[in-house]
């Protein structure tokens, strides 16, 4: 039985900080230019070794119109071909990765995401995944994730039932929210029916998980517009529900320049449209998985929650472990045991690098055994919500309570709000603790320092 989540609102606005998502760590804004292609190399070459199994990512970045709220590296279009250049240089990528994997690495899980994948034709996607099999082992269709982004608004009939037919298995559709005020503010005009088209089409053609992306905090949202919305989407039985805590971040994200402040919900808002989002999908059967992640009971998420298999990587949480992350086109970022890397964020540096032959690394990151240790410990609060030390000990040949003396003094006030549990051999979180695990996790990263000026993450929130 699941553990159901009781808000506490009070205690919610005390940990409103601003902190990592933790898709990785140590996070990318630790990763540095230091980092080459060369290292890039070394380190792909020292992972064949493992004979870990691989997961792809490929970034499509175009897409037809902009989201004020969008912090995606993309590129806004109405032109189809500008896609062509594009897709030459990552067909090319795909042949330049593959040459330095070993070929008996096999690719269980694969991501297109954006922008927004299906701008490009069915015609382009078929080639995209027809080039990806030509260059990697591609698992059977029987053991594969094969994941792909689609926005109801740009996606022809066809094309879910084909993408069926490729092999995709999870499908991801884009809504946001379904208030026609709050639409029009974020530039996002969604119609119901487009929505529960998708949804139908997705069921006919057979996909194993359906995943709704949900943003809170939007402007002009209300509890009862959000209510709405809930309702709307939880009658449609997605499997799976990410429900995203919207960051407004205008001095980072030009975009969000779009969005008024005083459009905004207030901070008291937005905490009780957080509190409604959570009582309202376990009311309706769903499981919080973590962070802003709800599925349904029958889920493989749930049954990697149970399991203890759940990952967490730049797509959220997962249900493949320990696979080894390439990622391609721009910005798509890669990681190894060792280390992180990122390919260029701009089209121009981007086609540069691969009409050179080269990667397009732009930066990445060489973990420290100690940075190694970290992961894994945020890996378990944010996964299992369990640390068992003595396992971390044997792994890492420590005394989990003798290196993190400080950790476990810092931990003090969360256990005394009933966030953890730490005994002598480990650390549980609480359920509600469940619902501030980004807090958690900062207690063991030894970055934080660099986030207290507020103004490189969003709040937690
Ligand atoms: S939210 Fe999706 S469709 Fe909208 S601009 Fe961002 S990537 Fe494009």
């Amino acid at each position: 039985m699941y553990s159901v989540i009781q808000c506490d609102t009070e205690m919610l606005k005390k940990y409103d900080i601003a902190g990592p998502r933790y898709t990785s760590y140590p996070t990318a804004i630790q990763f540095s230019p230091q980092f080459t292609e060369a290292d890039y190399r070394q380190e792909i070459e020292a992972s064949n070794q493992s004979s870990k199994p691989l997961s792809l990512y490929f970034h499509i970045p175009f897409c037809s119109s902009l989201c004020f709220f969008c912090a995606c590296n993309k590129i806004i279009t109405h032109t189809k071909a500008r896609s062509i250049p594009y897709l030459e240089r990552l067909h090319k990528e795909i042949a330049l990765q593959a040459e330095l994997i070993s070929a008996s690495r096999q690719v269980n899980q694969l991501h297109f995401g954006g922008g927004t994948p299906t701008f490009i034709s069915d015609e382009q996607l078929y080639q995209l995944l027809q080039v990806t099999g030509q260059h990697f082992n591609l698992a059977p269709v029987d053991k594969r994730e094969f994941s792909i982004e689609v926005d109801p608004r740009a996606v022809r009939p066809e094309t879910i039932p084909m993408l069926r037919e490729f092999g995709f298995n999870r499908i991801s559709f884009g809504v946001q929210d379904l208030d026609e005020k709050v639409q029009e503010a974020v530039n996002r005009k969604q119609s119901l029916e487009q929505n529960m088209e998708v949804v139908e089409t997705a069921r006919s053609a057979g996909y194993q998980s359906i995943n709704m992306d949900i943003i809170y905090g939007l402007p002009h949202q209300t509890l009862d517009s959000f209510s709405h919305t809930l309702d709307v989407v939880i009658s449609m039985r997605p499997e799976r529900l990410a429900i995203y805590n919207y960051a407004h971040l205008p001095h980072r994200i030009k975009a969000q320049k779009l969005i008024k402040q005083k459009d905004l919900p207030s901070p008291v808002t937005k905490l009780a449209l957080l509190e409604l989002t959570i009582n309202r999908l376990q009311e309706a059967g769903y499981v919080f998985i973590g962070m802003d992640h709800f599925a349904l009971p029958e889920d493989e998420l749930v049954k990697a929650m149970e399991q203890g298999t759940l990952q967490r990587n730049f797509q959220g949480y997962s249900t493949h472990a320990d696979t080894d992350m390439v990622g391609m086109g721009m910005t798509s970022i890669g990681k190894t045991d060792n280390c992180y890397s990122q390919n260029q964020r701009y089209e121009k540096a981007y086609f540069q690098a691969i009409d050179d032959n080269k990667l397009a690394i732009m930066q990445g990151y060489q973990l420290t055994p100690d940075d190694k240790l970290r992961r894994e410990v945020i890996q378990h609060i944010m996964c299992e919500g369990i640390v068992d030390f003595p396992r971390l000990d044997q792994m890492f040949g420590i005394e989990f309570t003798h290196y993190f003396a400080e950790e476990l003094r810092l931990l003090k006030p969360m256990e005394e709000d009933a966030l953890v549990q730490v005994g002598d051999q480990s650390i549980t979180v609480l359920p509600f603790g469940r619902l501030l695990l980004r807090n958690i996790a900062m207690v063991f990263d030894l970055y934080r320092p660099r986030y207290i000026t507020d103004q490189l993450f969003s709040r937690v929130i």
